[in-house]
């Protein structure tokens, strides 16, 4: 059983109201946390704001060392923190442990794109200097979820980091002794204040993004995106959204349905679906409709999942596998609650789905996979860009002219052809619509996080 605490100015400390986790995998408690008081909140922030400057002064090379060595420390703890997050979770600890690779991937990268990230000479007057140079924003507050809590946390703190701003972190109150003990890895590596965090939830997050912060980078859900963007619009901070997705899949005529089944298995199910780019609706042709169901049932109950993270979500999940059935889809296979403890779900296959249910037209974020048949590509292109998401979609096409034609037309941030996951090193996207604002990962997450100043430097008449 973890005892969670607060890092604040550099002194771990366990004030606020305790809550309990209770892991999905058998129903037992994990860890217990505090709530951190508003009092605590702007003591943390004060603390990052009086840290600031100093870190901000020290020289890129050496912020870059420090956030290289705080990877080799993550590195070295991924034994215990996979432990963690699959207790808190239910994330496989085989998958926990990928997960926490890629953010020391990601920490790494920031070590070394941080300290070439420059601004850039202008072509003046040649009796002046014009500069652009970029200067850190100040603190900024990292809000984030539980479905990959190491690996977007380490994101959003690296880029922070490396580029001379101080962090205050709040992790998920679904995930705060992983979040507490990456913290504890972390910390270490950077003078006292640089990096803060505060346990507790909604309320601790509400009052963190309400304070005197630089930048509240937020990945979540919608709403609570909505909640941060109001809050950052009062106190003038700058507001980085990565928030909730609808993805669509499309499956063209002509595909093969064996290999489409795998493919949307594989979007729908992984991470029993509590992935932001899961596929969340899936649109077929009418001509492959018949073959891909039967197909993707056998997908489906041969696909291995963890549980979901707890009750509450495996209450929402089935909420909307409910729904849907009242409105006239039928279930091919899972969509029931299994006996015994933990929050399991079974992979689950829905047909006869519309786009009024809310299982397609909402995030689910659990492993059911909702199939609407169309009559045509273009029919399916048009129903998945009416959405109030632009996350993510994918294409399953053999067709260049409608793979040319749905990437140009599907209004999100992200489009792939022809494989469900995947893309190369350093893209980054921005979503659109209820899916969030700026660039939450990827290089540009350094143009974020700093603020770019003009800079014209001319010698006064008569000076030397
Ligand atoms: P959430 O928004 O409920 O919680 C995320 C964080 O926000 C938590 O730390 C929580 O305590 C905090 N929070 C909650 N209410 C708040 C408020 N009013 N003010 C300030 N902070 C508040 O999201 P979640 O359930 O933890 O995560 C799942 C969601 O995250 C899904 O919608 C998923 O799509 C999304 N997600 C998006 C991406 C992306 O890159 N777009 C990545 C991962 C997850």
């Amino acid at each position: 059983m973890h005892i969670v605490e607060h890092l604040i100015a550099g002194r771990w400390s366990a004030g606020g109201d305790v809550s309990t986790v209770i892991g999905p995998h058998a129903g037992a408690p994990v860890a217990n946390f505090p709530a951190a008081t508003p009092h605590e909140v702007a003591a943390a922030v004060a603390g990052a704001r009086a840290a600031q400057p100093d870190w901000a002064a020290t020289a890129p090379a050496a912020r870059a060392d420090a956030l290289r060595a705080a990877a080799t420390a993550v590195e070295q703890a991924t034994g215990e923190l996979a432990r963690t997050m699959s207790a808190e979770m239910g994330k496989p600890e085989a998958e926990a442990a990928g997960s926490i690779a890629a953010g020391v991937g990601t920490l790494r990268q920031y070590a070394e794109l941080g300290q070439l990230h420059a601004g850039r000479t202008l072509a003046g007057d040649l009796g002046a200097t014009d500069l652009m140079v970029r200067e850190p924003r100040g603190v900024v507050a990292a809000i984030t979820p539980w479905n990959d809590p190491v690996a977007i946390s380490c994101g959003l703190l690296g880029a922070a980091l490396v580029t001379g701003n101080a962090a205050v972190s709040k992790p998920s109150e679904r995930t705060p002794a992983t979040g507490w003990l990456l913290t504890r890895t972390l910390a270490p590596h950077f003078p006292p204040g640089v990096l803060s965090m505060l346990a507790g939830g909604a309320p601790t997050g509400a009052a963190l993004a309400e304070s005197a912060v630089d930048v509240v980078a937020h990945v979540g859900s919608t709403a609570t995106g909505r909640a941060i963007a109001a809050a950052a619009a009062r106190t003038g901070a700058k507001a980085l959204l990565e928030n909730g997705g609808c993805d669509p899949l499309i499956i063209d005529t002509g595909v093969d349905p064996a290999w489409a089944a795998q493919q949307a298995a594989l979007g729908a199910f992984a991470n029993a679906g509590q992935i932001c780019v899961a596929v969340e609706r899936i649109y077929v042709h009418a001509d492959v409709a018949e073959e891909f169901l039967a197909a993707l049932v056998k997908e489906a109950a041969a696909f291995e999942i963890g549980p979901l993270v707890d009750l509450r979500h495996r209450s929402a999940v089935h909420g909307q596998v409910v729904d849907a059935v009242d409105r006239g889809a039928r279930i091919l296979t899972g969509g029931t609650i299994p006996e015994g403890p933990g929050a399991w779900y079974p992979p689950t296959v829905l047909t006869d789905c519309t786009d009024e249910m809310r299982v397609v037209e909402t995030e689910t974020f659990g492993p059911v996979a909702p199939v609407v048949t169309v009559a045509s590509f273009d029919e399916a292109l048009s129903r998945a860009t009416r959405s109030p998401y632009g996350l993510a979609a994918t294409v399953l096409t053999p067709s260049m002219s409608n793979a040319h034609r749905a990437w140009r037309q599907l209004e999100t941030g992200t489009v792939k052809i022809n494989a469900v996951f995947g893309g190369a090193p350093g893209g980054a996207a921005h979503p659109r619509r209820g899916s969030g604002q700026g660039f939450g990962y990827g290089p540009e997450l350094l143009d974020e996080m700093t603020a770019t100043k003009v800079v014209h430097l001319e010698s006064p008449p008569g000076g030397w």
